[in-house]
């Protein structure tokens, strides 16, 4: 009898033993299985990023993923420390779109040791072997739209002119900046060089039309020079402005010299991002065109291709040629931008639900 129980019992002991190290192995298990997603985006200034973020968290959950979404207010020391803060917490995979690409190189040298999968979201990360991937639009071809609406709006083709034109360029800590501007030289600079487009200013290269952080005042300040030094006794026929929010400090500087009448009408003027200060200004006839990328595709493409390696899976680029780094050609997937302008905005940015049309009035 005695010994029967003491079976019983060690056989009781013994079932329960398993069954706890069924259910450790479980829970440790489910932990494993939701990796964490770490999202640095630049900045919130700019709905973009905003919009970038929060589709990834979306599609990131969707797929079973934990996120960590931090933005980093144009900050390089606070996105520097961003990203730290997720390597520490364990992250699997970094997606990065960085204020200064070229600032990340131990950061990232960190992160690959500990085995994080490294994607550069939208902007290159520069200088570092290890960067997996690159997920982007097809950055040189957002130049080329530029330059095309350029051609197009003042029928450049047909039209003798002269006309004039001034330059606006993007970050120089963006590689992006470079792109959208080459894209949009090589439509245009054959009209500046035969004298159909002069820039009064003189004032073209990277180098001399850049702006920091893409920041909208120091295009204003920008703008304002050019019109007080060079235009005081001519009309500026077309602003090539690679990013909407210098766009609109473009057009405060021209309304503030009389432009935007019937007898001083606004020079055409591009842009990017679709952002809704700027539709509205399309609306109101102050800005021409904006090249529009849908955050919503590049967010999903990001979630699609980290899923696809973190799985093993062979994971979908469409360009291996484009991006070099400076320590290497990074694998991409490239996305198509759109032109938009008047006759056009609501197809892509109402019916596609980017935006509401409320959110436009
Ligand atoms: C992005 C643009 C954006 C700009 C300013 C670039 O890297 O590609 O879409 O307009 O940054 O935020």
């Amino acid at each position: 009898m005695k010994r029967n129980a003491l079976y019983t019992l060690s056989a009781l002991v013994f079932v329960f033993a398993l069954l706890l190290s069924a259910c450790g192995q479980a829970s440790s298990e489910q932990t494993e299985e939701k990796k964490l997603i770490g999202i640095s985006m630049p900045t919130k200034s700019s709905t973009r990023w905003i919009s970038d973020g929060e589709s990834m968290v979306k599609e990131f959950q969707a797929l079973g993923y934990d996120t960590d979404l931090q933005f980093a207010d144009d900050d390089i020391p606070n996105q520097l420390a961003q990203i730290e803060n997720m390597i520490t917490k364990g992250a699997d995979v970094l997606i990065i779109a960085a204020i200064d690409g070229s600032t990340l190189t131990d950061t990232l040298a960190k992160a690959k040791e500990k085995g994080i999968l490294i994607v550069a979201y939208d902007r290159l990360l520069v200088n570092s072997p290890h960067v997996d991937y690159y997920v982007t639009f097809d950055n040189f071809g957002v130049g080329v739209i530029m330059g095309t609406q350029i051609e197009t709006a003042l029928d450049l083709k047909n039209q003798p002119g002269p006309f004039n034109i001034e330059l606006f360029g993007g970050s120089p800590d963006d590689t992006n900046a470079y792109y959208f501007y080459d894209g949009a030289m090589s439509v245009l600079q054959p009209y500046i060089d035969s004298g159909k487009l002069v820039i009064q200013s003189g004032q073209m290269g990277m180098d001399k039309v850049s702006t920091l952080r893409w920041d909208g005042i120091t295009a204003q300040a920008r703008m304002e020079n050019l019109l007080s030094a060079y235009y005081t006794d001519k009309r500026v026929d077309a602003v090539l402005s690679p990013y909407d929010g210098l766009s609109i400090g473009i057009i405060s500087a021209l309304k503030s010299v009389g432009y935007g009448t019937p007898e001083q009408p606004m020079p055409v003027i591009t842009g990017q991002d679709a952002e809704i200060a700027s539709i509205k200004a399309m609306i109101a006839g102050e800005q021409t065109y904006t090249v529009f990328k849908d955050t919503r595709e590049l967010a999903k493409q990001a979630a699609i291709m980290v899923d696809a390696a973190l799985k093993g899976q062979e994971v979908p680029i469409n360009d291996t040629k484009t991006y070099n780094n400076g320590v290497k050609i990074v694998p991409s997937y490239l996305l198509t931008p759109y032109s938009v302008d008047i006759t056009n905005y609501e197809k892509y940015l109402i019916e596609s639900g980017y935006y509401t049309a409320d959110q436009l009035k």
